[in-house]
């Protein structure tokens, strides 16, 4: 072992710990295989205008395809490995490039929604990536009205003032901005102010319990309260249920987005959802 070569003991480690480090190395080289052969896919999750009832955008979801087609782990475990790794930007690029194909399809098909994009931590730090991304919407005809930018409050934690700057350039260039998994980061309220947001996701964590757990009524409710007195749209994230989707409702939300509806599918599923 190279550790005992050098004069350390294997003893620091515990066992977990190689475990762990060991299972990270495998993943991230399985991932760099999955990317090279175009096994990272973008999969679309309806948005509902809870008034209507009708699919207002979609939320673009990196999905990991298997060779057998099934699929294979997580964004949430591959997103964190590929923003350590440094193939976050392989990985948004492939994201990107093949969403703008679908998404170019679907407005030559007159299909009017509003498609929205994640962008990690390390992404957005990246100062190259806020200038060339999102040009391959405009180059391709894409109105940047229609594309919405997902932030996270840790996202923006790290530098604000230049945060601000990267948020007003792609505000200027057409594009929106929500502030994703809203009451669950560090970030306090005075983030709202601060940003040009023009959308507001409640958590999944205040929906989960709506009904059963009167204090996240009570954070669901004020949420949706703060977020129209500050002009924003509210979308709740992860409605399961037809009584969750009527609370929200009778609340004021003003976009749902959960399995209730949909989970999220493949571009060709996605369109016979929206043909239908
Ligand atoms: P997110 O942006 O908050 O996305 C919403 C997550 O909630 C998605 O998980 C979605 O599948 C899940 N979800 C939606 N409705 C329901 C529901 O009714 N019940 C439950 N239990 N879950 C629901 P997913 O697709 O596993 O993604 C996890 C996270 O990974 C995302 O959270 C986002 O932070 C990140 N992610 C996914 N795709 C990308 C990507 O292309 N780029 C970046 N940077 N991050 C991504
Ligand atoms: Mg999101
Ligand atoms: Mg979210
Ligand atoms: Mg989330």
């Amino acid at each position: 072992y190279k550790a005992k070569s050098q004069g350390l003991s294997m003893a620091f480690f515990s066992h977990e710990m190689t475990e762990h480090a060991t299972e990270m190395v495998d993943l991230q080289s399985r991932l760099r295989g999955a990317l090279n052969r175009g096994l990272i896919k973008p999969f679309y999750q309806p948005l509902i205008d809870l008034k209507t009832g009708k699919t207002i955008g979609v939320e673009v979801l990196a999905r990991w395809v298997t060779d057998d087609g099934s699929i294979g782990p997580s964004p949430a475990v591959f997103i964190p490995v590929s923003e350590e790794t440094g193939l976050i930007g392989a990985l948004s690029e492939t994201m990107i490039a093949q969403a703008c194909n679908d998404i170019v399809r679907w407005q030559q098909e007159g299909v009017q929604i509003k498609y929205s994009i994640n962008v990690s931590a390390r992404q957005f730090a990246d100062d190259n990536f806020c200038t060339e991304a999102f040009a391959q919407f405009e180059r391709l005809g894409v109105d940047p009205k229609t594309v919405q930018i997902e932030l996270t409050e840790s996202v923006l934690l790290n530098n604000t003032e230049r945060s601000l700057q990267k948020i007003q350039e792609l505000k200027a260039r057409g594009f929106l901005i929500a502030l994703d998994d809203f009451g669950t980061g560090f970030a306090s309220l005075h983030y709202l102010t601060l940003f040009p947001f023009d959308t507001l996701k409640v958590d999944r964590a205040f929906v989960t319990n709506i009904i059963e757990d009167k204090r996240q009524f009570a954070i669901a409710k004020s949420i949706i309260n703060l977020a129209h007195d500050l002009d924003l749209v509210v979308v709740a994230e992860g409605i399961e249920t037809e009584e969750q989707r009527q609370v929200l409702f009778d609340l004021g939300c003003d976009v749902g987005q959960g399995y209730l509806f949909s989970r999220p599918v493949a571009p060709d599923f996605l369109s016979n959802l929206l043909v239908a």
